[in-house]
């Protein structure tokens, strides 16, 4: 799939048309790749997700990038992993209402964090597998729109997971 492609390393540092956060409901900031992503984008980021009223799990919402290379920030709620099969719909739920909200605002390139597979504790080849089934599917679905997938793994072993979902 050309319009899937894998990149290791630090989403915050991506000049795409939006990277997605794997935020908390509160979308107010936290740990991990939601820290990395409120450090790099600057206050603005909190002051306009101030005013979103937080998110619900597997949904998604827009705010602008301001001094991140990405253009805007898709704020999705990822699972909190209890091992119960909600958890799985919930995850793809939020890999496919980001890129549906990225299509409804024109937007043609996108990145993901491998959401829920931290600090939210979802075991890493289980949402590896989820992440690309949702993308995979969502790109047979909107064959006649352009958009550009990374799904961007911070650490080599999710990378390595990534490299087998996609060579499937
Ligand atoms: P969650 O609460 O959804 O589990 P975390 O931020 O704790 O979110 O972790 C989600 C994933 O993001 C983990 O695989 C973590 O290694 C990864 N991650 C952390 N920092 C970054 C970053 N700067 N760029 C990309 N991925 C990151």
């Amino acid at each position: 799939m050309e319009n899937l492609k894998i990149v290791q390393g630090d989403i915050t540092k991506l000049t795409i048309g939006a990277i997605v956060n794997a935020a908390n409901k509160s979308l107010l900031g936290g740990l991990g790749v939601d820290g990395a992503i409120h450090r790099a984008a600057g206050p603005k980021l909190l002051a306009e997700c101030r005013q979103l009223h937080g998110c619900e799990t597997g949904q998604a919402k827009i705010t602008n990038g301001y001094q991140l290379p990405a253009k805007y920030v898709i704020h999705t709620v990822g699972p909190i992993y209890s091992g119960s099969n909600q958890d799985d719909k919930l995850l793809r739920n939020c890999y496919l209402n980001s890129l549906n909200l990225a299509k409804s605002r024109g937007l043609h390139s996108i990145a993901f964090p491998a959401i829920s597979t931290g600090a939210y504790g979802f075991p890493a080849s289980r949402a590896a597998h989820i992440a690309f089934a949702a993308v995979k599917n969502w790109l047979e679905q909107n064959a006649d729109y352009q958009m550009k997938i990374i799904m961007c793994a911070f650490d080599s072993k999710t990378a390595q997971l990534y490299r087998q979902e996609l060579a499937e």
